[in-house]
């Protein structure tokens, strides 16, 4: 299959191949769109089986940040950027300084900032030759760990999602969260100042074990938690949490959660609609996280520093996305996730129509 007949290519605006003999480098900048403003998303460092298994990945979660930015109601495009190699025992400061320097060729139209596998140390290194990098630490501008406000967004969702599915608010709802890692554990903790009882679970009994005890939570092992008797599921963990095996054991009647990629395929999500049950779509709600980054690249831009008072208007706004998706999912009798990418479509069309026509 060539680049062009890819199914993750539909409508990339560029591809980026970049070899650094030097250091090794072997990286894929993909920029999905540019119509909404430069494209931003972070850097993954994985050990892909191949360079074809680099570039779908690459292609795929770059389409994937431009819904995620359009939905956020941010000014940036989509783009996502890939290292071939192990994060483990490969990373060097010299392999994200030529990360840097490719990114910077790109000329502008790419934002970088941490993913899987790269972490701030590693950004810094690309700083020495990129402007184009959020996600850092300790300058005026910086956005800090996004955990926190991804937490406050989800939270908002689930708020919204059991007042619409239960009718009802937060207090004495069951609410299981699978995973209760950055997200998840913010997550557990506003739930519970909220009067919500939870069910946790995590395949890190020690993380699980110091949440629980916090939250007055009950605890069940991992396999356990779809069997759970709740009125929410939280993904919180890993992708793919809603398959055909996991969907027919759950009883809650809402699906709200931090993970990103929670439905194993986009038939499940048709499955979920056909049980009635409200599922918010994961990259609607969980983009708290990437209002943050744009925060940083916002106030990078201006020379200012980063505005948390703008983080929270967006927050805001995100909600209200969250709840035109679920109206319209309810009044066209549609699956919420099919509604959702149909919205984030037509936001970047009008945006690319509107940059044509000035
Ligand atoms: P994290 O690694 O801190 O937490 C994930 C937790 O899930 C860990 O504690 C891990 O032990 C647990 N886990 C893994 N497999 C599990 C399983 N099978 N059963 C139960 N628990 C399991 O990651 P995070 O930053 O909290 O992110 C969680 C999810 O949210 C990911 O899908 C991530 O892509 C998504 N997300 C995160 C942010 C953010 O701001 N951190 C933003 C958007 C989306």
């Amino acid at each position: 299959m060539t680049l062009f007949d890819s199914p993750a290519f539909e409508g990339h605006e560029g591809v980026h191949s970049i070899f650094d003999e030097k250091t090794g480098l072997k990286s894929i900048i993909a920029v999905h769109s540019t119509a909404r403003g430069p494209a931003a998303g972070g850097c993954r460092m994985w050990p892909y089986p191949s360079a074809e298994a680099a570039l779908e990945d690459a292609l795929r979660l770059s389409r994937a940040m431009s819904y995620k930015n359009a939905m956020a109601d941010l000014d940036l495009g989509g783009g996502k950027a890939v290292i071939i190699g192990d994060a483990r025992t490969m990373k060097t400061p010299a392999l994200f300084e030529a990360f840097g320097r490719a990114v910077d060729s790109v000329g502008g139209k790419y934002w970088t900032a941490e993913d899987v596998g790269v972490s701030p140390v590693d950004l810094m290194s690309a700083r020495r030759h990129t402007r184009y990098v959020a996600g850092l630490e300790g300058h005026a501008a910086a956005s800090g760990d996004p955990s926190p406000v991804t937490a406050e967004g989800v939270f908002q969702g689930v708020k919204l999602s059991v007042r619409r599915a239960l009718n009802r608010d937060l207090d004495g709802v069951t609410v299981a969260i699978q995973g209760v890692g950055h997200v998840g554990a913010y997550l557990a903790e506003k739930l519970h100042a909220a009067g919500a009882r939870l069910i946790l679970t995590d395949v890190n009994e020690d993380a699980l074990a110091q949440v629980a005890a916090r939250t007055q939570a009950k605890v069940v092992a991992p396999g356990a938690i779809f069997d759970a008797e709740a009125d929410v599921f939280a993904p919180c963990a890993l992708g793919g949490a809603i398959n055909a095996q996991t969907l027919p054991r759950l009883k809650a009647r809402v699906i709200a959660g931090g993970a990103n990629n929670q439905l194993a395929d986009p038939e499940i999500g048709r499955a979920i609609f056909e049980r009635g049950m409200l599922y918010a779509p994961d990259y609607v709600i969980n983009g708290g996280g990437i209002i943050n980054v744009a925060g940083e690249i916002r106030a990078l831009e201006r020379g200012e520093a980063f505005d948390h008072a703008w983080v929270d208007g967006k927050l805001a706004r995100l909600r209200d996305t969250l709840e035109e998706v679920l109206d319209r999912s309810t009044t066209e009798r549609r699956p919420s996730h099919e509604v959702a990418n149909e919205m984030a479509k037509a936001r970047i069309a009008q945006a690319a129509a509107e940059k044509l026509a000035a």
